[in-house]
Formats: structure tokens, sequence, C-alpha cells
């Protein structure tokens, strides 16, 4: 037998434990076919840790995290905990702290719109006819949001707010050494985001991943300002193959690429740490999404983003990558035959309304 590949896992509040299920029975179906072993510690976060604990991350779910090699996670918050004091609430009192504790640097989200899902996307159907798959890549602990000085003071006065955009050369090659990575892997391009005409931030974002981008000569580099990547989105997404961007422009440009991909909850996203060498990363992996309180309990959510994020968590931390392939392929296919959950759904002749278990099912079954 295969050494146990160990992941903690929290499944977290609202829809997080139902979909939690269906992941966990794609990863039994691949452990199945490719001899694997998982060895899985439950913890309790978010909410339902402060239920039970008083905290909304307790000692003994670092503890789990720490003797993992990845977090599976599923989603926290609801409105019983948002009274709550701030480091008490659940996603700012046990999602924040984890990925400081773990110093989640890269923030990667895939924005995938499937080519029998493009009428679900805002953006008109003749431009991303086929879909679309573009993943970005977010710097996530450095930045306008962590710069020092940061306050809001009175100066001559009145009141004037400071916040500090400050960048590391190192901390600028660490991700862009992830995008060139993930561009490897996938369509060999990678736009980078900056504001070099206004930004010294920007100047030096430049020139240190056009250096980066030397040593993957097989990547295609290219640089956009911020403010045109924001239109070019929406204009020709299917353009873009890996979008690496600091950490404000990645925040927004992230969400943008999510709404337009039109489905919320097919949406993974992978938070890598420390490269532990061969392109294998310590990381926490979670759908876009979040717990979805609205429906909650009822059988209804889509499973796919937690599905998809475990199979972002096989390839970066596991380097499974053919395993991973087969989830994909999986997800691609039920779609494609007309599997739908009640948020994908429209009714269309060839649709097949099912809810989470049956859609889990589904994907279990085509794994190959
Ligand atoms: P949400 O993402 O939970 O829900 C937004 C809408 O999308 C809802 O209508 C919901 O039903 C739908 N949706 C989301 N995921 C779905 C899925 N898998 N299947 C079907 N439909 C899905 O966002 P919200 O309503 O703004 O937040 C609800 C709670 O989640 C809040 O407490 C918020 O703080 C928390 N939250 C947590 C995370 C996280 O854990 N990382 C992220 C975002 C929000």
């Amino acid at each position: 037998m295969s050494k146990a590949l160990p992941i903690a896992v929290l499944a977290g509040d609202g829809i997080g434990p139902e979909v939690m299920i269906e992941a966990r029975k794609v990863l039994d179906r691949i452990a199945e076919i490719y001899g694997l072993t998982f060895s899985f510690d439950e913890k309790l976060v978010g909410g339902a840790a402060y239920d039970a604990h008083g905290h909304p991350l307790p000692p003994e779910t670092i503890a789990a995290c720490e003797a993992a090699e990845a977090i599976l996670f599923g989603s926290v918050g609801g409105p019983k905990w948002e009274s709550l004091p701030a480091d008490l609430q659940p996603e700012r009192g046990a999602l924040l702290p984890l990925r400081k504790h773990f110093g989640l640097f890269a923030n990667l989200r895939p924005a995938v719109c499937f080519p029998a899902l493009t009428h679900a996307s805002p953006v008109k159907e003749d431009r991303i006819a086929g879909g679309f798959d573009v993943l970005c890549v977010r710097e996530l602990t450095g930045g306008l949001y962590f710069g020092q000085p940061k306050s809001i003071e009175v100066r001559d006065g009145e009141k004037v707010a400071i916040d500090t955009m400050i960048y590391k050369q190192s901390e600028i090659e660490r991700i862009a050494h992830v995008a060139f990575a993930a561009a490897r892997e996938r369509g060999k391009k990678v736009t980078s985001i900056d504001k070099a005409n206004v930004l010294q931030n920007g100047i030096l974002w430049r020139q240190t991943v056009t250096a980066v981008a030397a040593e993957y000569p097989d990547v295609t580099l290219d640089h956009l300002y911020v403010d045109n990547a924001a239109m070019q989105l929406i204009a020709r997404p299917k353009q873009f193959d890996v979008v690496l961007a600091e950490n404000l422009f990645g925040d927004i440009l992230s969400d943008e690429m999510a709404m337009i991909t039109g489905s919320l909850g097919m949406l993974a996203s992978a938070s890598l740490g420390q490269s532990k060498g061969g392109g294998l990363y310590f990381g926490l992996f979670e759908p876009s999404g979040g717990s979805a309180p609205d429906i909650a309990g009822q059988g209804i959510a889509n499973p796919i983003a937690q599905i998809l994020s475990a199979a972002m968590m096989l390839r970066f931390s596991f380097g499974l990558h053919e395993a991973a392939a087969a989830i994909n392929a999986a997800v691609k296919s039920v779609i494609d035959v007309g599997f739908r959950t009640g948020d994908i759904y429209t009714g269309d002749e060839g649709q097949q309304k099912v809810g989470t278990a049956a859609m889990g099912d589904a994907i279990v079954a085509r794994i190959k």
C-alpha cells in the first residue's frame, strides 16, 4: 500500500459539509483507481467550531492542518455568527488567520466557462463561443492591503487616510514563478497586470516578471495595464490563459472573471504557501463562493466547485496531474450530458435537474 497522503478536511458551515461529502466520494474513487491512500483528518472550523469550542479556529484544527500536506476547505459563515466580535466571526476569525498562519501567498482562481454553459455568462455568446478557461494568479500577502504605514490621521486640521503599496522583488519573483509554472501546464501564456505608467510598484513588477520569464522560454509573456485588462476580460476573455496580478488588482480582476463565467457554484480556488520543490506546495483549497445559507440543508447545492478544489489539491499539493485531469474531465462530461443543479439549470431540452448527491454520483461514475 502506498504512503498515506495526509489531508485536513475543514467542511465548515452552510453548504460546506454537504458539498464536502461529494468531494470525499470523488477522492475515494481516485484512490481506488490510482492505488492511492488518503488520510483524512476532519475538523470543525468557522461557525460550527465556534458553537462547539467557543472559537472559529480552535487549536486542534490548526494542529490538524499543520500535520497535513494540504487543507481541503468548505466554506464558513452565516447569519447566526454575524454579530460576534470580529475576531470570533467565521471568516475573519478562521479563514484569514489560516492564510496568515501558513503564509499562503499565491491565490489561484480558475475562471472556467464550460462550452455548454456559455448562455449563463453575462458576456455575449458570440464572444465566448466554445467557452473559456482563464487562471488568475493573485499575490495574496503583500501590496496595498498589508503595507505600512496604514492609518487615518489628522493633518492640517482634516482627516487623511494612508495606505502603503510596497512589494519586495523577492515577493514578485515568488508569485511570478507560480504563474509561469502553472502556464506551462496549460496554454503557455502569462499576461502580467500592472500600472507601470503611474506606479513605481508597477515598474518593479514589470521588470521582475520580465526577468523571471527568461527562465520559462516555452511560455509567452505579455503585459497589460490593469484598466485595459478589466476591459479586455469582458471584450475578449478567450485571449487569456494565465493572468498574473498583485494583491489589489488580482482581488478585483478575479471577481470580474468569476462573474463572466456565470456560475459561482462551479469555481474552485487554491491558496498556496511554501514551495516543497518540484512544483508542489502546501495549500488550502476551497470553492470561490461562500456558505450559501439561503440553500443550506436542502441538498440542492452545486458540489462542483468543491470537487474541482479537490482536483486542484491533487495537482498542486501532491503532483497528481493525471488524477486531477480525470476529475476535470468527469465534471465536463456530466455538464455535457445535461446534469444540472438548480443554480445552472435553465430548463432547456436535454437537461436533467439533480441535487447535490446525484451530481456527485454522476461525476464519480465518469472518473476513468
Ligand atoms: P455565497 O457565495 O455564499 O452565495 C451567493 C449566492 O450564490 C447565493 O444565492 C447562493 O445560494 C449561491 N451559491 C453559492 N455557492 C453555491 C453552490 N455551490 N451551489 C449553488 N448555489 C451557490 O455568498 P454570500 O451570500 O455573500 O455569503 C454567505 C455567507 O458565506 C456569508 O456568511 C459570507 O461571509 C460567507 N462567505 C464565506 C466565504 C468563505 O468561506 N471563503 C466566501 C464568501 C462568503
